[in-house]
């Protein structure tokens, strides 16, 4: 990966961050990277579980045909979860909601290292593999990082199911509106570590540019969006987030 210069930085932006009321930053697996966990496009999309490609034990037919199998899978990923911690990134965003006067942080990440790290309120788009959901009445339900996790809803007894968005699902109702809004209102948005590819979480930079904010990528490689924002950042998320900070 491409060291980081600070000289990619330039003024426009310093004077942008140093004014900045309301910041608005969207995530993707990239974010997570240096905490171990790898991105969908650097090794999980082409990942097979027991002989099932990745977008089918993660997908919604799957759920219906053999929720025992997406357990499993749900299982080894929080399994290896369990041992990562947040980085600089997720640290750096944490304390930007107590840095700027308003701030919404938005993640296509399931993996909770967002709230680890002390973000408050995070908007997450595609759930969170530490949350089940009643197949049933669709009351929701923390699993313990330490103990056993909830086989049965407590509320009506029908099968818990992964809280996470899975191939052929929509988003949950109002999260996507939530986050539409939020981009909407901002004058600073930040894009880190997503290959911008997901729809319609990668609108959302979209959304805040055509609402007159400033877009600034950070991500280890150009990306589709590259090209429509104001300014873009090539490096690690974990070295270029800490730089800004101290600006
Ligand atoms: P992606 O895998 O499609 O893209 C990751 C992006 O991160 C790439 O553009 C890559 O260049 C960049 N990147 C890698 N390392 C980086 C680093 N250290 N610093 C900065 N950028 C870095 O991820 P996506 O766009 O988030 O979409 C994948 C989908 O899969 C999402 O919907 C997400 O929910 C899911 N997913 C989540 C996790 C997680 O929770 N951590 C992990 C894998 C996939």
């Amino acid at each position: 990966m491409q060291t980081v210069h600070r000289s990619q930085i330039t003024a426009e932006l310093n004077s942008r961050i140093k004014a900045a009321h309301n910041v608005f930053v969207l995530t993707g697996a990239g974010v997570s990277a240096e905490s171990g966990v790898p991105t969908f496009r650097g090794g999980g999309n082409s990942a097979v579980w027991k002989g099932l490609p990745f977008d089918v034990i993660s997908s919604a037919q799957m759920v219906q045909r053999d929720l025992p199998a997406v357990w499993e899978w749900f299982d080894y990923r929080r399994g290896v979860l369990s041992g990562l911690a947040p980085n600089a990134a997720h640290e750096t965003v944490a304390k930007w909601q107590d840095r700027f006067p308003k701030f919404t942080l938005v993640t296509q990440n399931v993996d909770g290292l967002h709230t680890k790290s002390g973000s408050r309120d995070v908007v997450e788009l595609h759930g969170n593999i530490w949350r089940t959901r009643c197949i049933s009445c669709n009351a929701r339900f923390e699993i313990p990082a330490d103990g056993p996790r909830p086989n049965d809803c407590q509320n009506c007894g029908d099968h818990l199911r992964p809280d996470i968005v899975l191939f052929g699902e929509m988003l949950p109702t109002g999260t996507f509106e939530l986050a539409a809004e939020k981009a909407a209102e901002c004058e600073l948005c930040f894009v880190v570590g997503t290959s911008a590819l997901v729809y319609p979480a990668a609108g959302l930079p979209e959304i805040a540019k055509s609402a007159g904010a400033y877009v600034c990528e950070i991500n280890a490689e150009r990306t589709s969006l590259s090209d429509s924002c104001d300014a873009v950042l090539t490096g690690k998320a974990g070295e270029l987030l800490p730089m800004l900070d101290q600006l």
